[in-house]
């Protein structure tokens, strides 16, 4: 009845998300008699047909179905978590530690690669061990910041909420959407933002934004069918539901609040489709009647489906990571979500372009080996610093300064040089990890440079 109500509201997935939030806003006044956690809350946009349409189209489009002839490729999303506190120590309250967010990141990189080791003993039934899919998407932690500068915890942006002249957390929805997302965002080509905050709706665990839907084979368009703002992607967890330790407070203390959230923000929509019996557009989940609420069983056992249309067993997919269960047996992801995934990550604007992202890779530009020699100094270096190289006659030379992105932030072409010091002004650049790469005769040297 809800399902179709919304279906009929949504005119397009903007103003269907605020309704979203509204209705879940209002029926959590009347479920706030539960006790925190007591059943999963995740407050990513419902089922919408019309956005359902377009996705339907992208996966027409990408060929993705084939003659099962499309091949699958290996993802790698590099993740930056934005922490979001009020001046607690780090790991207190809002302010988790990075251990916590190791741990999270090491739980994605099993529940997206099938290694998770709970699958085993909590999924039994062969229909749903023949489903189950290793997705061959893996996630980094950051290693620099969007300037360029080496992060000091990998994959972790700490935020002062005073420093950004933000109220305190806990957060309404609205005040995430329209203030701490736009105002703490990093590039969302090349990173996937993930926000830890606490909801002031003290149950929420996690939302998505989903992807935004190409709407041709060429251009690749934001406007239609569009999951969000560029300023506003990515997925925003309760700190309390966030890795498998510290703050992670049972029964959403394995992880799972993020591997769910990221199947929203890959395409994936709840796995009854939101509704009594509904289509999730994945055939390898049977229908259900509902979301699951707990463990049915944590060793496999069956759970009817409260559908005709699906035989008993193997009853609910409640292992699914879209389902609504407990932590501690949700453990899987099917082929046929698999596909959606893969499809997103080929296809959809802002998605596409992170397997190509270099910002988990500070090192990533390798300092090599090459016939000749040259030094850098000082350094650490203050804005000027001097290239002494071992020159033999006239040589034309290139010198180039790249940031840590690799992206050349300088480059100065000496023609038919015989001086062996050559004075390199990086005045005005922000201080950070640089690297100083000499051409020379076709074959390049690449030293690591510090400015201070
Ligand atoms: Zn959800």
């Amino acid at each position: 009845m809800l399902g179709t109500i919304l279906v009929n509201l949504f005119i397009n997935v903007l103003i269907m998300r605020k309704i979203v939030f509204q209705l879940i806003l209002t029926l959590g006044v009347s479920y706030s008699a539960f006790s925190q956690n007591a059943q999963r809350h995740c407050a990513s946009t419902k089922f919408d047909s019309l956005y359902e349409q377009r996705f339907q189209k992208m996966l027409e489009r990408d060929n993705q179905f084939a003659n099962d002839k499309k091949p699958f490729y290996s993802f790698k999303i590099p993740v930056i978590f934005h922490i979001i506190h009020s001046g607690q120590n780090v790991g207190s309250s809002y302010n988790i530690s990075q251990a916590q967010i190791n741990s999270q990141l090491a739980i994605l990189n099993q529940d997206f690669r099938k290694t998770n080791s709970d699958f085993s003993s909590t999924v039994t039934q062969s229909a749903f061990l023949s489903a189950a899919a290793d997705c061959e998407i893996t996630f980094c932690a950051a290693m620099v910041d969007p300037a360029g500068n080496a992060l000091p915890e990998p994959g972790i942006d700490r935020i002062l909420a005073y420093s950004k002249e933000w109220s305190n957390p806990p957060y309404s929805f609205n005040y995430i959407e329209s203030t701490i997302k736009p105002g703490s965002s990093w590039d969302p080509t090349k990173y996937f933002n993930v926000w830890v905050v606490g909801f002031s709706d003290g149950m929420t665990l996690g939302y998505a934004q989903f992807p935004p839907i190409p709407t041709t084979l060429t251009a690749v368009s934001d406007m239609v069918g569009n999951g969000g703002p560029a300023n506003t992607d990515g997925v925003v967890l309760n700190y309390n539901a966030v890795g498998n330790m510290g703050s992670a407070t049972y029964p959403f203390n394995k992880g799972r609040t993020a591997t769910h959230e990221i199947g929203h923000w890959l395409g994936l929509w709840h796995i009854n489709g939101d509704s009594g019996c509904g289509n999730d557009f994945c055939s390898d989940t049977p229908a259900q009647s509902s979301l699951t609420t707990g463990c049915p069983s944590t060793t496999g056992g069956v759970s009817s489906s409260g559908c005709s249309a699906s035989p008993n067993p193997p009853g609910k997919n409640y292992q699914n990571f879209m389902d609504y269960s407990d932590d501690r047996c949700m453990s899987m992801f099917t082929a046929k979500q698999k596909e959606r995934m893969q499809a997103v990550l080929s296809n959809c604007v802002r998605r596409n372009t992170l397997n190509y992202s270099a910002v988990c890779n500070a090192v990533g530009i390798e300092e090599n080996e090459a016939s000749f020699n040259f030094d850098i100094f000082p350094n650490p270096a203050h804005g000027q610093f001097l290239i002494d190289i071992d020159l033999i006659g006239h040589q034309d030379l290139t010198v180039s300064v790249l940031n840590t992105l690799g992206q050349t932030i300088k480059e100065i072409k000496y023609f038919q040089s015989n001086t062996g010091s050559l004075k390199v002004d990086l005045s005005g650049k922000p201080a950070g990890i640089y690297f100083v790469s000499v051409k020379l005769n076709g074959v390049s040297k690449t030293k690591r440079l510090v400015v201070e």
